[in-house]
């Protein structure tokens, strides 16, 4: 039995299918798809992903087998299209092209028209009677070799393409604009004049041998899936390196043999809104490649999309074309059950569809998608919660500019230009001409928005560090429209007024100059583009919410996005809390649909009005009297807090925290500051700055700070509980449930524990019998020291609950101070040391491992034991699963997160259920 390294598709059969991602890469799975379904795709095959990774493990070799299995089914190609690889009469051309299981749009290679040569080419021409064709498909084909096999690319970045250096040359000495209009002689004379430049710069010929070309191209593909800008883009999206790309070999169809051939690429869908409206863009006689690459400006699909009445759409240039590819839309619609990004191909008035693919969009077009077709009973609520990016909800929430401040902008003549609406959201920021600038000004801390004449695939990372992105060519299916939409960011494509410099670093519209620096504000929603800064404001959907509107309110999007809530609400088993110290955040992360409060910092507190005095009052005192002085001021101020709390939330459990970070923190610095204090305290200065650096401490993170304070000083946490008591006390006096919870921090020992408990109780006994009102309370600590969750069990003996303090906790089980991680964190990320940032995802296994021995031995002690987590990570979906999975009882987060970790927490128990099922 051999291996089968290669999968065949064509004439109704194919030997592989949609499930076989994995093994023949997106593209190979879904043309051998759509090849079973009927719909008419050109025949060819797939080598696998397997011989990648053979390939690079092997020292860029085959296996000894590969090569009579690529003959074979060539051959079998052959005598399906009635055509001989090489023949001279009737050659057949194919294209080679790249596609791994996880799609990586425009990151790697492809070649076109492979299987010309100086014979082959005349055999076309002959056969098509259309010299102008014949030549058009070498001199592309020629152009490709050279740029992806030969590797002959311009000399340095922002530098023309050297063939398409020599293609302006010839549209310029014809007066031409497009290479449609260049005659046949012209094009014959470009082949000659490629080659001649490839002998020139790479010092070899241009293999007339098709097979030399083929496992050529093969070979290119193959080192495509580690080249820089794939390598960078995996690294993005988190695609593991180790998958590899397929190659797919297929006949080629043409789209350029005239007016009635074509090509185009679509959406089943609106990818920008997800309406359900088929959405796409054509070319007239052109190839694959000329749509995507922004050489001309595509035109709509349809005549619903039209904006420009001058041009025409493929609905009215070749109506039933049009209608042949609304019925494949149909079928891929009902078979893939969810919006499909498609290519094809139009030769001689007929269609063949080329690749789909589930179709990027964004986060607006997701939830419309997803929730429509639960409404459409095409999936299940729990299908499209798995669906939905949790991160992308965050996009929903994005900004929008202020109306009023917009309308003054465009009534103050600062309209500059506008363009496609590729990404929606507002975006203000600086403008940079390159992709490495943005980077550059970005890591400095500016607001960036590049702009292009068109981004390709090596402009990703500073895609990713600007705020949004403006190009002057291409349309919604361009590199930048498809990359920035993916990556959430503002998006304004096909902005054709723009007249980029690159060299001067400034470009002109109409008579205004904009330079490198200037502001420039861009409306993904509405393709404006406008001159200096306007300022931002909430999202639909937060304005809704926080103007609590809600029922009656008829945004669509924030009923969508309501629904869809709902639904995880109803499959999660895990709580979602929110950190928040003041009853305004706390009243947003309620809307946000926050169900308890796993942190309240009482020391955010501190900083407010005239109560940073009577802190440093209390930390400064020498003896017990003067911090009780000082704390009895503190003490009505924390008190008024914690019932504005409480009557927010209303019964819902309220976490509050007592003191935790290192007292210093709160100290005067300057003298000025220091001079007041003193007068203030009547003490000398001199005492009070000796006193000052007395506090000083050379690693206070590690230091005199969480329990250790109260354990010092008992009468700030006695304070704090009193605080805490009497406001709960007052409140349910005015008919309000409450529900305090009082937390401990960094608790390593029982011992301190006990201690603490032991203070907060005999403070509650003594405001409940003088409030002569009951209001149950509970006492329990954050682990957030290696300590803490080693002996659980014996914490457990004296906590109601638990709740992990996982930035703390990331520190000590690493060694590692948040504070100076920046400085090593991305060299250990690129040496991929880390996978990533521990402090944003949390570490599951070894972190997460320390957290799963509190959680059992915490439980061994009390099975009933709540435990939840306050760290950062409890708004990050991994992290958010990894919470589920181990048991917790909720997770606590930023109030914005609420609704990712919702989401999150849906996603975690569904994606258990299917694993046990
Ligand atoms: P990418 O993954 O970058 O989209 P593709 O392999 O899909 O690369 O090919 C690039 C372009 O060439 C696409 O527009 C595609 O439709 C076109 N193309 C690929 N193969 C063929 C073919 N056999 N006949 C005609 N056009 C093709
Ligand atoms: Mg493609
Ligand atoms: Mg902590």
């Amino acid at each position: 039995m051999v291996h089968q390294y290669v999968y065949f598709f064509g004439d109704g059969k194919a030997d592989g299918n949609a499930q076989m991602k994995g093994l023949l890469g997106g593209k190979g799975a879904n043309l051998a798809e759509m090849t079973n379904l009927g719909i008419p795709v050109p025949p060819g095959f797939t080598i696998t992903t397997e011989i990648c990774g053979y390939y690079y493990e092997n020292n860029l070799q085959y296996p000894p087998d590969l090569k009579a299995q690529v003959d074979d089914a060539l051959r079998r190609l052959e005598s399906l299209m009635g055509r001989k690889f090489g023949d001279p009469e009737a050659p057949l051309l194919v294209s080679v092209r790249s596609g791994a299981a996880s799609s990586m749009p425009g990151m790697m290679d492809t070649v076109l028209n492979l299987g010309l040569n100086d014979q082959t080419v005349l055999g076309l021409m002959k056969e098509t009677q259309d010299e102008r064709f014949a030549y058009d498909c070498y001199r592309r084909f020629v152009a490709m070799y050279g740029d992806v096999v030969l590797g002959l690319k311009p000399a340095q970045k922002d530098q023309t393409d050297p063939f398409e250096h020599i293609l302006e040359e010839m549209r310029k000495r014809r007066n031409v604009h497009f290479d449609s209009e260049l005659p046949a002689s012209d094009l014959k004379e470009l082949v000659e004049r490629y080659k001649t430049l490839i002998r020139a710069h790479m010092d070899v010929m241009f293999p007339q041998d098709p097979m030399e070309q083929l496992w050529g191209a093969i070979g290119a593909v193959f080192g495509s899936w580690n080249n820089p800008r794939a390598i960078a883009y995996r690294e993005l999206n988190n695609i593991p390196a180790d998958m590899g790309t397929a190659v797919n070999i297929q006949a080629m169809v043409f789209g350029n043999m005239g007016e009635d051939c074509g090509t185009g690429v679509g959406f089943t869908r609106n990818p920008a809104t997800g309406e359900n409206v088929f959405y796409g863009e054509y070319l007239i006689n052109a190839q694959g490649e000329d749509v995507v690459a922004g050489i001309r400006t595509p035109q709509p699909i349809n005549k619903a999309q039209k904006t420009d009445p001058n041009t025409l759409s493929l609905e009215e240039t070749m109506p039933e074309i049009y209608q042949q590819l609304e019925e494949v839309r149909r079928r891929l619609g009902r078979h893939y059950r969810d919006m499909q990004d498609i290519e094809f191909t139009i030769q001689k008035g007929k269609l063949w569809m080329l690749q789909t693919r589930t179709g990027k969009r964004t986060a607006f077009a997701s939830f419309k998608i997803a929730v429509d077709m639960v409404r459409a009973n095409i999936i299940t609520k729990e299908e499209a919660l798995m669906r939905v990016d949790p991160d992308q909800l965050n996009q929903l929430l994005r900004p929008v500019f202020d109306p009023k401040a917009k309308e003054a902008a465009v009534k103050s003549k600062a309209l500059l230009a506008k363009g496609l609406n590729a990404g929606p959201g507002a975006a203000t920021g600086r403008v940079v001409f390159s992709a490495p600038d943005a980077e550059q000004w970005a890591a400095k801390g500016e607001k960036i928005i590049l702009v292009r004449v068109e981004t390709s695939p090596e402009d990703i990372r500073g895609m990713h560090a600007s705020q949004g992105i403006l190009t002057a060519r291409g349309g919604m299916t361009s590199h930048a429209a498809l990359v920035g939409r993916q990556m959430g960011k503002v998006c304004v494509v096909g902005c054709n007024a723009l007249e980029i410099e690159y060299r001067t670093h400034r470009m002109t519209v109409g008579d205004r100059i904009i330079r490198e620096g200037d502001w420039l504000s861009l409306d993904g929603t509405t393709g404006e583009v406008f001159v200096g800064q306007i300022p931002t404001q909430p999202s639909e959907v937060l304005s809704v919410i926080l103007e609590g509107k809600g029922a009656t309110s008829d945004s669509q999007v924030y009923q969508d996005y309501m629904e869809l809530l709902g639904w995880a609400d109803e499959c999660r088993t895990l709580g979602v809390w929110t950190n928040a110290d003041q009853p305004n955040q706390v009243e947003m992360a309620l809307a946000f649909g926050a169900e308890g409060i796993g942190l309240t910092r009482t020391e955010h507190m501190f900083f407010e009005g005239d109560r940073i005095d009577a802190v440093r009052e209390m930390i400064l005192s020498d003896d017990v009297e003067g911090r009780k002085r000082a704390l009895a001021k503190l003490l009505p101020m924390q008190k008024e807090d914690f019932k504005g709390i409480f009557r927010v939330m209303q019964g819902k459990p309220v976490t509050i925290r007592t003191l935790d970070p290192p007292l210093h923190e709160f100290l005067p610095h300057e003298e000025k500051d220091i001079e007041k204090l003193a007068h203030d305290m009547w003490v000398p200065v001199e005492r009070l700055q000796a006193k000052i650096e007395s506090l000083h401490e050379v690693n206070p993170m590690l230091g005199h700070r969480g329990c250790r304070l109260g354990i010092v000083f008992p009468e700030i946490t006695e304070m704090q509980a009193q605080a805490i008591m009497e406001a709960a006390c007052e409140v349910k006096k005015e008919g309000i449930d409450v529900h305090p919870e009082i937390m401990i921090p960094l608790v390593g020992h029982v011992a301190e524990l006990k201690n603490q408990r032991a203070v907060v109780d005999a403070a509650a006994q003594e405001v409940m019998k003088r409030y002569e009102i009951q209001v149950p309370y509970r006492v329990g600590t954050m682990i957030e020291v290696p300590r803490g969750a080693l002996t659980a069990d014996a914490i457990a003996e004296v906590a109601e609950f638990f709740s992990f303090g996982t930035n703390d906790l990331t520190q000590t089980v690493f060694g590692i101070s948040r504070d100076d991680a920046g400085r090593f964190l991305s060299d250990y990320l690129g040496a991929r040391i880390w996978e990533s940032d521990p402090f944003e995802k949390l570490d599951q296994v070894g972190v997460g491992g320390l957290m799963e021995i509190a959680v059992q031995k915490g439980r061994s002690t009390k099975p009933d034991l709540k435990i939840g987590i306050c760290g950062e990570h409890g708004g990050e979906p991994s992290s958010v699963d990894f919470c589920h999975r181990i048991g917790l009882n909720y997770v606590s987060c930023s109030p914005y997160r609420v609704p990712v970790a919702r989401l999150a927490a849906a996603q975690a128990a569904i994606r258990q259920k299917n694993a046990k099922s």
